[in-house]
C-alpha cells in the first residue's frame, strides 16, 4: 500500500522553437505546471498538468487546475492508503470534470508506483514495442511555400505522417500544395472544431487528397453533425475534443460519427480511462491513435507508453522534443531516429527532471 505524504506543483515555461498557430490561436510559449508527489518511502513521482493558459481546447487551465488540485483533489489522496494507480479514478469520482488536473495527479502516482515496484510504465500497462513510429502536427502557416519546406524538412529528419492544422480559409489550398509536393506523404487536417454544418460540402472536397484522416472538423459536443459528414466523406473523420470519456467514444461509434479516435491521457482524465478508450477501440475496430498536448518531457514520457501498446499502429503526435522546445525539462531529451522514438525502459515514467527549470 502506498500513501502520499507530500505534494508540491511548479510552473514551467518553455519557449518554442517557433510559433504554434492552430484555429483557436498562436501560442509561442508553452507554460504548464508540473506535479510532484512523495510517498511515504520518499520516493517522488511526477506529472504533467498539460491544460493551456487559455480555455480554448478545452475549459480548463493552468489556473483553475492549480486551484482543483490544491483545494479538492490532493487532499483526497493525502495519507490515504492505497493500492495501485488505478485507485485515483476511484478517489476522485465525488467530482465532476476536471479532467485534466485529475490526468496529472494520476500520471504522478503511475510514475511513482513504477519506481516502488521497479518496473517501467510501459510494462506496467502491457505496452510491448520498444520504439514507436511517430509523425508531426503542422501550424497553420499562410506562406505556402514555407509551409512546405517547412514539412520538407520534417520529413527529412524521418517523420512518418504530418498533421495540417487547417480553419475555414485554410484547407483545400495547403492541403493541395502539400498533396502536389508530397504524393506519397501520409497527410492528415485538424480542424479544431472550426467548421459548421453548412461547410459539409466544402469538407468534402477533401476526399480528393487521399487524406488518413480529417480530425475534428465540427463543436465538441456535436457528435450528430460529425457523423453526418462521416456518412458523406471517403476519408475517416476521427474526434479529438469531442472524446472525454469512454461513454463518449461509445456515442461516437452508436452514432457513426467517427472511424477514428485521439487519445489523449489527459483530456480523458488519465491513464486509466485511456487503457479502457484503447480496449473498446480495439474491440469495435476503431482506429485509436496517440495525440499530442505540446507536453514537456513528463507528458511525452507517458505518450510513448502508451503508444507502446499493440494497438496503435498509426503514427502519434508524439515527437521528439527539439519539435517544439529548445531545451526540454528532462535530462536525457527525445530524438528521432529514423521515424522512430525510443519507449523509455527506467522505471516509472522512465525520465529524469532537469532541475534548473524548477
Ligand atoms: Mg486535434
Amino acid at each position: 500500500m502506498m500513501m502520499i505524504k507530500r505534494a508540491a506543483i511548479y510552473p514551467v515555461t518553455l519557449p518554442l522553437v517557433r510559433p504554434f498557430q492552430t484555429s483557436y490561436g498562436c501560442i509561442n510559449q508553452r507554460e504548464l505546471l508540473l506535479l510532484e508527489l512523495k510517498d511515504e518511502l520518499g520516493n517522488v513521482g511526477y506529472g504533467e498538468v498539460s491544460a493551456f493558459d487559455y480555455p480554448d481546447y478545452t475549459e480548463e487551465t493552468i489556473v483553475t487546475v492549480e486551484q482543483v488540485l490544491i483545494k479538492y483533489l490532493l487532499p483526497l489522496l493525502k495519507d490515504v492508503a492505497f493500492s495501485h494507480p488505478e485507485k485515483v479514478r476511484d478517489r476522485f469520482r465525488s467530482i465532476q470534470g476536471n479532467d485534466m488536473a485529475k490526468a496529472a495527479v494520476e500520471m504522478a502516482v503511475w510514475d511513482l508506483y513504477g519506481k516502488r515496484v521497479g518496473q517501467s510504465l510501459h510494462t506496467l500497462i502491457g505496452g510491448t514495442k520498444e520504439t514507436v513510429n511517430v509523425g508531426v502536427s503542422i501550424g497553420i502557416e499562410q506562406d505556402l511555400e514555407t509551409l512546405v519546406q517547412q514539412i520538407k524538412e520534417y520529413v527529412s529528419q524521418g517523420y512518418q505522417r504530418v498533421k495540417l492544422k487547417i480553419r475555414p480559409g485554410y484547407d483545400l489550398e495547403p492541403i493541395r500544395a502539400i498533396r502536389h509536393a508530397f504524393p506519397a506523404l501520409q497527410l492528415m487536417a485538424d480542424a479544431n472544431s472550426a467548421y459548421r454544418a453548412s461547410d459539409i460540402p466544402l469538407l468534402k472536397k477533401l476526399d480528393a487528397y487521399h487524406l488518413a484522416m480529417i480530425e475534428q472538423p465540427f463543436g465538441a459536443r456535436d457528435f450528430v453533425t460529425h457523423s453526418l459528414l462521416q456518412k458523406q466523406m471517403m476519408t475517416t473523420v476521427c474526434l479529438d475534443e469531442a472524446i472525454r470519456s469512454l461513454d463518449d467514444v461509445k456515442t461516437a461509434r452508436a452514432l457513426d460519427s467517427a472511424r477514428a479516435i485521439n487519445v489523449k491521457i489527459s483530456r480523458v482524465g488519465g491513464l486509466t480511462n485511456a487503457l479502457e478508450i484503447v480496449d473498446f477501440c480495439v474491440e469495435h475496430q476503431l482506429l485509436v491513435w496517440c495525440g499530442g498536448m505540446l507536453s514537456s518531457g513528463i507528458g511525452r514520457a507517458a505518450d510513448l507508453a502508451l503508444s507502446s501498446m499493440d494497438a496503435f499502429t498509426f503514427p502519434g503526435d508524439v515527437s521528439a522534443s527539439n519539435r517544439y522546445f529548445l531545451k526540454d525539462i528532462i535530462v536525457t531529451e527525445f530524438v528521432l531516429e529514423q521515424g522512430q522514438m525510443t519507449v523509455p525502459k527506467g522505471n516509472g515514467l522512465g525520465v529524469t527532471l532537469s532541475l534548473i527549470h524548477i
